[in-house]
């Protein structure tokens, strides 16, 4: 008999289980592609499709992070939980030992090198490099395997964390050499390790799973969760979650300001004097409200995300909700609902922290949450930054991405680079709407002698401008 977990009342068949106790219980990494929080609350993959889950069995959802993959392994062992979603790969031994649903996705494991160094271009390669892969993982299995196989001399070490991220974070500071991660977790994070690169893929693609606790009837729970899989695979559900969490977050590219300005031309018309009304309202400059409805939606009134934000400004449900806004689709109750959410932010923010920084932390916090803005404002203080300016802010939010970090930090793991790129790209979009304004409204030039030359040279002056 458990206290905490989901499976107390036993009756063998754990669909019943979860049913009779009302909660069903995930185990799970806090991690990029799996668990964290982010201003709506909690959120990932992992997280998304086991609240999906939950809905879907009328159950609440308990989530259960833990620090190591091993861990996982003895609380599906010891029946403390219901289900593990945690970026997990189905290996032989797992699979002679857990039960497991259908494949919820695939990907490849990977050699990541740091540029610059020899790199690794296949198995032999690996012999006499420092490996680094996670303690009870998919990749130390393999490398098991190898060895088995016949490559005595290949070597590596077991991190005892749960997040690759680690990993990467120690060959870039060369504390080790190459480290064995999944694709999807690498990619989700390359943007913070620029020097760092795939030297080759270990494997073809391989299925990951969600395993069930042993000894237990999954019978019926099964069918649920793999016919739940299969909808989702066939609705598109899952490979939208896919690029959400596993896509890399992307910044203002060129083709990113060429766009910009495109909408601006062609959307922008439609929806200002909009902006400019509610802008009015709420006391703020438009051209910054315009510019965090482009970063939310590009200007669409409709858009929809596949966790449920919503809207011109995207706003979650309960946020919209507590803002009063009942039609997250009309544009104009969102950007209501989106600017009182921002000016509601800049209140709470401390007393000494002064303009333009107290806009930008606003922003952040409208993107990530304030929870985990006060973190990194704790972590810049901790490492001499000041924690009321941005620019030094913005130094330390990647941190929250790394373990070293988000283990310490109150509100855990978050998508810290994700908030810098938001706050960048709309400083980006407000300057570009405030100088086209400008231009536009440049009083008209003086009369000069141009004025008085016939008109088609006028005319031809004016285009090669
Ligand atoms: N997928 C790995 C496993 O199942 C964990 C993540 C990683 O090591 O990159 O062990």
């Amino acid at each position: 008999m458990t206290l905490s977990g989901g499976c107390s009342n036993d009756s063998g068949d754990s669909l019943q289980d979860i049913q009779a106790s009302g909660r069903l219980v995930v185990v799970t990494r806090n991690n990029p592609t799996t668990y964290y929080l982010d201003k709506s609350g909690p959120t990932g993959f992992e997280y998304v499709l086991a609240s999906m889950l939950a809905a879907e069995l009328k159950v609440e959802l308990a989530m259960r992070p833990t620090y190591s993959l091993d861990d996982i392994f003895v609380q599906l062992q010891q029946q403390d939980v219901d289900l593990a979603a945690a970026g997990l790969t189905l290996t032989q031994s797992r699979q002679d030992n857990y039960p497991h649903s259908a494949v919820v996705y695939q990907q490849s494991p990977q050699v990541i090198y740091v540029a610059g160094k020899k790199r690794p271009r296949n198995i032999a390669d690996l012999v006499g490099r420092d490996i680094l892969v996670l303690a009870g993982s998919s990749h130390a299995q393999s490398l098991q395997g190898l060895q088995a196989e016949g490559m005595n001399t290949l070597q590596w070490r077991e991190v005892e964390v749960a997040d690759s991220m680690e990993l990467l974070e120690m060959i870039n500071t060369g504390q080790g050499e190459l480290a064995l991660v999944d694709s999807n977790e690498f990619e989700a994070q390359q943007s913070l390790y620029p020097r760092l690169n795939v030297g080759f893929n270990l494997d073809s693609e391989q299925d990951m799973v969600w395993f069930l606790p042993p000894h237990k009837d999954h019978k019926r729970l099964l069918a649920t969760i793999d016919s739940f899989l299969q909808r989702l695979r066939d609705d598109g559900t899952l490979s939208s979650l896919k690029d959400k969490y596993f896509g890399q977050s992307t910044g203002v590219s060129r083709m990113g300001s060429h766009t910009f300005n495109r909408n601006m031309r062609q959307k922008l018309p439609d929806f200002r004097p909009l902006i400019e009304q509610v802008a009015h309202e709420y006391q703020m400059d438009w051209h910054l409200l315009a510019a965090a409805a482009y970063q939310e939606s590009h200007w669409n009134p409709t858009a929809t995300s596949p966790t449920g934000v919503r809207g011109m400004m995207m706003l979650t449900l309960p946020t919209a909700r507590e803002l009063g806004v009942d039609d997250r689709l009309d544009a104009t109750q969102s950007l209501r609902g989106g600017a009182r959410y921002l000016k509601q932010i800049k209140r709470r923010l401390p007393q000494d922290i002064y303009e333009p920084d107290r806009t930008f932390l606003a922003l952040a916090a409208y993107n990530i949450g304030m929870g985990h803005l006060e973190d990194a404002r704790v972590i810049t203080e901790r490492n001499g930054g000041d924690p009321h300016l941005w620019d030094d802010i913005m130094e330390n939010l990647p941190l929250l991405q790394k373990a070293k970090y988000y283990q310490r930090a109150r509100y855990g793991y978050a998508r810290g680079q994700e908030a810098v790129t938001y706050v960048q790209n709309i400083r980006h979009y407000n300057n570009i709407l405030r100088w086209q304004d400008l231009a536009e409204n440049q009083p008209t030039p003086p009369v000069t002698a141009n004025d008085y030359l016939p008109e088609t040279v006028r005319n031809s002056n004016l285009s090669a401008l």
